[in-house]
């Protein structure tokens, strides 16, 4: 019983809709908006139909009387479903529309069925086999046009198909009592079809949802790789990618809508100093601080990602009177403190900004003008902006002009070394020469070698150059006496490539020169860069028994520290401090850096000396070696070894015939 009771509370949960799933119920709303409304036209034609028969032998209040309401019911039904039908549902309501929809049926069954067999007590064989064929054509009709819906179908067989059969099984009429069997089996078996198509459509749609739900987490998913793919790992800002394809779009709308925007490359000031001290995990740990602070800065439209390194890319929707003031926060933004642990660093940021479309049409273009700029503030002052100007462009057209014609150029035929003499105080004799080369392009003429240098760094074409010059000047120098020096400027690629630092030692080793000859000069920006490759590479030329200088020194921002930390054994002061000697401050550092140089046991060269009163100071400032325009000129060779061939001297100056050990200490240049 109790089994009984159970199995009755889940057939009516079913037939009531009480647990349905959302899309199969969406689903079947669906297919039941075309269907309902054919049900309604079938079951009105059907129903005028018998009411026409039975004109004449039916009472009119059942033909005429109680059809016209029952008529009017099923229209207003039929127009609710009509109009309803492009309704957007919720599954919710969906479902209450089905609940709705099997109750609807249930009751019209019952006023048609009460209708229907009320008229089968007129007429004759003819208009009473009317109604058995109208009820049975109809209710297999409605049971077909709910096939969708197979509780409302089940509601409509049972209310229809049961009143039928005890009705014609009560008039012991075996004719029509095999009538309604016949119906009532052919209703069941047509039920069974119904619910096999029934649960054929709900696995359809039960798998078709489980494909979309299926298609949405790929998408999702594919959504979060894409997003990951252009996300850096480490600042979680967007990286170059998404830098470039963005930059690509910004393009796009741009020129659809004639409008300007600014591309800007940012580089952090003083990070490799940092990194290089602290190490890697603490230059991690910053970049993904300033990673944070950039995150911070909600200018509208400001697009910032991380490019590599410490290099980052700004894209702004503005002209020149917005975009430098947004380049200006950020940059400001980076300018305080880090707190990283117990640390607090300082760093900066420098920025190069161009134009679209003024400096360029093309990603590549503007990247490249807006990465010419901030080269440009770098060299300039840390932590400026710098916006890419006609001057730029005129200069970076003259920079591909040399790029392309160092590619091409023929070193032995159209680079020279010349030498200048390095002058020993207070005699005045030539105790070495500084090898410094030069340029005569057949296409450019002559340019000068800071120029072609950089060009030639930033091209990677130096250490090719840098071997062709070295050969150049030690066999020149070869022709020397033992004991006069040379000086070989190295620039950064060089002293941090063990294999340029190889060949050096190799054209040494050929040229039967002894390494204590040969002096390297370098600069503390070129160590800076990547510090621990340039140790380890200048180590190995000292180990073999070369001399290092400091070139340069006073230009850079941390010149003492380096002192102590590079195996050098020169300082070349810079030429700016002569060229000042006037002023006190520059007087002061060269005193202070001549004297620093003694107790350090360091040789110290003064360079740019062009005048015989900064001579005649420097040596009495106990200045041991000076170098300048005063004494000489860089010059060919071949002149300097007919000058010697002739007088012995060097513009005038005598060669040392031997080095006073006092005056090169360690016994470098
Ligand atoms: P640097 O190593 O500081 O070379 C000294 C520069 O000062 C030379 O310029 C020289 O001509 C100039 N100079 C010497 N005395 C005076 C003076 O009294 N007054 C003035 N105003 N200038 C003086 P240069 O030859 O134009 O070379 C410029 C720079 O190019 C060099 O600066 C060096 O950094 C680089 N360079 C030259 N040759 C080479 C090379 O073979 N390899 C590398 N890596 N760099 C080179
Ligand atoms: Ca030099
Ligand atoms: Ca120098």
């Amino acid at each position: 019983m109790r089994i009984f009771i159970d199995k009755a509370k889940d057939f009516a949960r079913w037939t009531l809709v009480r647990d349905c799933d959302p899309e199969l119920a969406l689903a079947q709303c669906k297919e039941l908006n075309f269907q309902i409304p054919l049900l309604y036209v079938l079951l009105m034609l059907n129903a005028i139909a018998v009411s026409f028969t039975h004109r004449d032998v039916a009472p009119t209040f059942l033909t005429i009387g109680i059809l016209v309401p029952i008529l009017l019911l099923t229209i207003f039904r039929l127009l609710v479903w009509v109009r309803s039908r492009h309704d957007q549902l919720t599954p919710d309501q969906a479902i209450n529309k089905l609940r709705r929809t099997v109750i609807m049926a249930s009751v019209i069954s019952v006023i048609y069925i009460t209708w229907s067999l009320s008229l089968d007590s007129y007429g004759g064989p003819t208009e009473r086999g009317h109604v058995a064929l109208f009820i049975a054509i109809t209710v297999i009709g409605c049971i077909f046009c709910l096939m969708h819906l197979p509780q409302a179908a089940i509601m409509v067989m049972l209310i229809v198909t049961v009143p039928y059969l005890v009705h014609y099984l009560g008039q012991n009429e075996d004719v029509y009592t095999a009538i309604a069997l016949n119906i009532f089996l052919v209703c069941l078996v047509i039920l069974k079809v119904l619910f096999n198509g029934y649960f054929a459509f709900s696995d359809l749609i039960k798998s078709r949802s489980e494909l979309s739900a299926k298609q949405r987490e790929t998408e999702l998913l594919n959504a979060e790789n894409e997003r990951l793919s252009q996300t850096d790992y480490l600042t979680d800002l967007p990286n170059r990618r998404h830098f470039f394809k963005r930059l690509d779009q910004h393009i796009k709308e741009a020129a659809s809508s004639d409008s300007v925007f600014a591309v800007g490359v940012i580089d952090l000031d003083q990070f490799k100093p940092v990194n290089d001290t602290y190490g890697h995990q603490i230059g991690d740990q910053l970049l993904t601080a300033v990673g944070a602070r950039l995150e911070e800065l909600s200018l509208p439209g400001l697009e910032i990602s991380r490019l590599g390194g410490d290099e980052f890319g700004l894209l702004f929707p503005g002209g020149p009177d917005t975009a430098p003031l947004a380049a200006r926060t950020v940059c400001d933004g980076l300018q305080q403190p880090f707190q990283i642990g117990d640390l607090s660093i300082s760093i900066g940021a420098s920025c190069g900004l161009a134009f679209y479309p003024e400096a360029g049409e093309t990603a590549h273009a503007l990247f490249d003008r807006s990465d010419y700029a901030l080269y440009n503030s770098k060299a300039s002052s840390r932590g400026s902006l710098t916006i890419y100007s006609a001057d730029h462009e005129a200069k970076m057209r003259s920079t591909k002009a040399i790029e392309s014609a160092l590619q091409s150029a023929n070193i032995r035929e159209e680079f020279e070394v010349h030498f200048q003499p390095i002058v020993a105080l207070p005699d005045q004799k030539v105790v070495g020469f500084e090898a410094l080369a030069r340029w005569t392009s057949p296409k450019l003429g002559s340019i000068p070698p800071d120029v072609f240098i950089q060009v030639a760094e930033r091209t990677g074409q130096i250490q090719r150059l840098t071997i062709q010059f070295f050969t150049m000047a030690i066999e020149q120098i070869n022709n020397l006496p033992d004991h006069i020096k040379l000086g070989f400027n190295l620039s950064a690629h060089d002293i941090t490539s063990p294999e340029t630092v190889a060949r050096l030692l190799d054209i040494i080793k050929t040229n039967k020169i002894n390494p204590k000859r040969v002096t390297f000069e370098l600069t503390e920006t070129s160590v800076i860069g990547n510090y621990d490759a340039a140790v380890s590479c200048l180590h190995a030329l000292r180990n073999a028994g070369c001399r290092l200088a400091l070139d340069d020194f006073g230009t850079g921002y941390s010149s003492l520290s380096y002192l102590h930390r590079l195996p050098i054994d020169c300082v070349k002061v810079d030429r700016s401090f002569v060229a000042n000697l006037s002023d006190p401050v520059a007087n002061g550092v060269i005193t202070s850096v001549v004297n620093l140089c003694q107790s350090m046991q360091l040789v110290c060269v003064v360079e740019g000396v062009e005048q015989e009163s900064q001579a005649e100071a420097l040596k009495d400032m106990n200045c041991q070696l000076v170098q300048g325009f005063l004494f000489s000129r860089p010059r060919p060779f071949s002149e300097i070894e007919t000058s010697i061939g002739n007088s012995g001297t060097v513009a005038g100056l005598p060669l040392t015939s031997e080095i006073p050990e006092d005056l090169l200490r360690r016994s470098a240049m």
